[in-house]
């Protein structure tokens, strides 16, 4: 067994993720899967490192088509680790009109949500799963108001932004909404739990 199959082995067992080959195990896993989006830490079955509450929290955070262009993915990307969230999951894409139109269904008749949709195709976007203590409040402050013009300073949208047409960067508003963020823009298999060394650098 070489050292890659011995670190899978390790991981399924430590994990109790040992599905393969079976049918009762996948079925399983399947109807698990909408609350391991949104709480990898329970979900996953991962090994409880701190008692606080609401650790396996997740939002979905994008690098706008602006951003990407501007070439803020990195700095972007750089203040949610900083902070202290972790990333388990990350893709870049040229999105759809179908599956923009799910993700912004609630603006549909809102007067910008033609220019919006057109933004939002104009290029591709990086897409985001952050998770930790109260990720999606915290994002959101992080991220700053819609409108860049009232966006306070240090807030992404505030430091990078002027205009609400071109802010940069999308937040999941609510647990809720991030919820159903993360099913529409991922697959579970593509979200990854995995230990932080530097946990109790961060969490009690
Ligand atoms: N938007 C816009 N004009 C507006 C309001 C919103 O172009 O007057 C765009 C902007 O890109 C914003 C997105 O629509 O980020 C979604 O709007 P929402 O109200 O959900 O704001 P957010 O949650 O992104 O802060
Ligand atoms: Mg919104």
């Amino acid at each position: 067994m070489d050292l890659l199959q011995r670190c899978v082995f390790k991981r399924i067992f430590q994990h109790g993720q040992c599905y393969l080959g079976s049918q009762d195990a996948t079925r399983s896993l399947a109807s698990r899967f909408p609350s391991a989006l949104l709480d990898g830490h329970r979900a996953a079955g991962h090994r409880s490192k701190s008692s606080v509450p609401g650790i396996g929290e997740r939002t979905l955070i994008a690098v706008k088509p602006d951003g990407v262009q501007r070439r803020l993915v990195g700095q972007i990307i750089q203040r949610f680790e900083q902070r202290g969230f972790k990333l388990v999951g990350l893709k870049m894409l040229q999105v759809s009109e179908d599956l923009l139109s799910q993700h912004y269904c609630e603006l549909r008749k809102k007067p910008f949500y033609p220019s919006l949709l057109h933004y939002m195709t104009s290029g591709p976007v990086v897409v985001m799963v952050w998770e930790g203590h109260n990720v999606v409040q915290s994002c959101r402050v992080m991220v700053g108001h819609t409108n860049p013009a009232q966006a306070q300073a240090g807030t992404v949208r505030g430091d990078f932004s002027v205009h609400v047409s071109r802010n940069v960067v999308h937040a999941s508003d609510s647990l809720e909404g991030a919820q159903r963020e993360i099913q529409l823009w991922f697959q579970g298999k593509d979200l990854l739990n995995w230990d932080c060394c530097h946990h109790t650098s961060t969490y009690e």
